[in-house]
């Protein structure tokens, strides 16, 4: 379960229209990447959804409930941000684990869900650290560590790899796209870096001033680009 329902989603900071009316249908367990300029609207859609931001009008539903009356915490989702929002002072693992701490989760299920989660992850040799003592790709793979053992229908990336290196942002792609083939939960991720939007997604939302200009396949946005903005966003021939 992790359907999600964008219906007319409006959006405005007092007289300022941010998103301008956004339907969009995401199917369960399926990968959709939101790409488009800095500024057009992507990281405040993803709150909306996540709870984080109420939308100025349309309806959000999550597996058929609209979830306008529901808090964040319990719609089932996890959100992992580009600055991985860990606590210095606390372990990997009470990092990973202080969400599920926090909603009265026993410890011993927080214990096997953060050993399971390390496990995925490759963390097991971390778990004593703090924030402080990783490199940036590990505590990036805290951050979705985090969000993992919450076992989220839903999870939303807002740009995770664009603190990485080169080559740390190649391994942590690619971690990404397995949890998605092992968790098969459904993955809104917002990016601006083509390679990402093209091998990650199975439908790509191309964002502008508030607007979906497109939504289609890699495929489909490359090879039959609506108009001049998508083809030059996602790089096809002109
Ligand atoms: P993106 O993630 O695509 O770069 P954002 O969603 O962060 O864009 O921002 C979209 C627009 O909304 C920007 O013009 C930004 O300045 C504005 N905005 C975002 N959050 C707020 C806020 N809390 N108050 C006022 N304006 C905001
Ligand atoms: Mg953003």
């Amino acid at each position: 379960m992790g359907s999600l329902q964008l219906k007319s989603v409006r959006k405005s900071f007092g007289n300022v229209d941010v998103i301008k009316g956004i339907d969009l249908d995401v199917q369960d367990g399926e990968f959709v990447i939101f790409v488009g300029p800095s500024g057009c609207g992507k990281s405040t859609l993803l709150r909306i959804i996540a709870g984080l931001e109420d939308a100025t009008s349309g309806s959000i539903s999550i597996d058929g409930t609209e979830v306008a009356t529901v808090p964040p915490a319990k719609r089932g989702i996890a959100m992992v941000f580009q600055s991985y929002a860990l606590y210095p002072h606390l372990t990997v693992k009470d990092n990973m684990g202080l969400g599920l701490k926090q909603a009265g989760t026993p410890k011993a299920e927080i214990e096997s869900r953060v050993d399971k989660a390390s496990n995925m992850l490759s963390l097991d040799k971390y778990l004593a650290r703090r924030p402080a003592e990783l490199s940036g790709g590990q505590r990036q793979r805290v951050a979705i560590g985090r969000a993992i053992v919450r076992e989220p229908k839903l999870f939303l990336f807002d740009e995770p790899l664009s603190n990485l290196d080169a080559a740390l942002r190649v391994n942590t792609r690619l971690e990404i796209a397995r949890l998605h083939r092992e968790l098969k939960a459904t993955m809104i991720y917002v990016t601006h870096d083509q390679v990402e939007a093209m091998t990650l997604a199975d439908k790509i939302v191309v964002l502008d001033a508030g607007v979906i200009q497109q939504i289609g396949s890699p495929m489909e946005l490359y090879n039959r680009p609506a108009n001049l903005f998508v083809a030059g966003f996602i790089g096809s021939p002109a």
